[in-house]
């Protein structure tokens, strides 16, 4: 059976004095919970403080982005080594900010994913649809798009052990969630193709995420579904004691 997941997309925010105060709140309040793994991915910058505070806990580290060579002249960029040595865990491949915001290509976005099971990084594969996307009825396609293009090469053992987040762009800030029928809806979809092209095994271990205005009091309703594993969270995420009592919802 699937653990959930439920991961801390803190995007652009939390200097290392934020992040610091922010897992001394948050551990006591998740301490002793079960039936779900917590993951929080700080930026960069704090990742180094971050990682010796959740050492013995069971939160774990994980970071936004990564860049698939493993060293060089990518000036501004961070290889997937320089990550597994401050102890992180998850690292969020293909992001919608990084997609729309930063131009990443499904190409990019497999080469991303290889290189962090390369390393041995668990990849949080961001998929999902802008607004015109799923009002043209292209849902279906996008995201099929993007997760047969992320995956192509990987063989099924890895894929079982990889988690896709389904974040519909429109519901990310916004919100406004969407359904837990309709995401419930899109990520069996994602497993029954997962099935097709590596096997029900790989589809069985394969957690797919919801994310998209996830909140505490809405997170009950994408949990109940038996093909939602869990969610990636963004401005719910921020504050030590509601991020809590979403995990505890969940
Ligand atoms: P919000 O939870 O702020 O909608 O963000 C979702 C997200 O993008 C997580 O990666």
């Amino acid at each position: 059976m699937r653990t959930p997941l439920i991961a801390a997309n803190w995007k652009m925010h939390k200097t290392v004095a934020e992040a610091r105060s922010f897992v001394e709140a948050f551990l006591p309040a998740v301490r002793g919970l079960e039936g779900a793994d917590i993951a929080l991915c700080p930026p960069f910058t704090a990742l180094a403080a971050v990682g010796p505070l959740l050492a013995g806990s069971a939160v774990a580290l994980g970071a936004q982005d990564l860049y698939h060579e493993d060293r060089g002249a990518f000036t501004g960029e961070i290889a997937p080594g320089m990550l597994t040595e401050l102890g992180v865990r998850y690292v969020i491949v293909g992001h919608s900010e990084r997609r729309t915001l930063f131009g990443e290509t499904d190409e990019l976005v497999r080469a991303k994913v290889a290189a962090a099971f390369r390393h041995g990084l668990t990849p949080i594969l961001c998929v999902g649809e802008q607004l015109a996307e799923r009002e043209a009825g292209r849902t279906e396609a996008v995201v099929t798009r993007q997760v047969e293009a992320a995956l192509t090469g990987l063989e099924a053992a890895q894929v079982e052990r990889l988690v896709i987040a389904y974040e519909p762009v429109w519901a990310i800030g916004t919100g406004r969630a969407a359904t837990a029928a309709d995401a419930g809806a899109v990520c069996r979809l994602i497993r029954d193709r997962i099935r097709a092209a590596f096997g029900d095994r790989a589809a069985r271990g394969l957690r797919i995420q919801y994310g998209g205005s996830v909140k505490a009091d809405n997170i009950a309703d994408f949990a109940r579904d038996p093909d939602i594993d869990g969610a990636l969270v963004g401005g719910a995420s921020l504050d030590p004691q509601g991020f809590a009592a979403l995990v505890r919802a969940a």
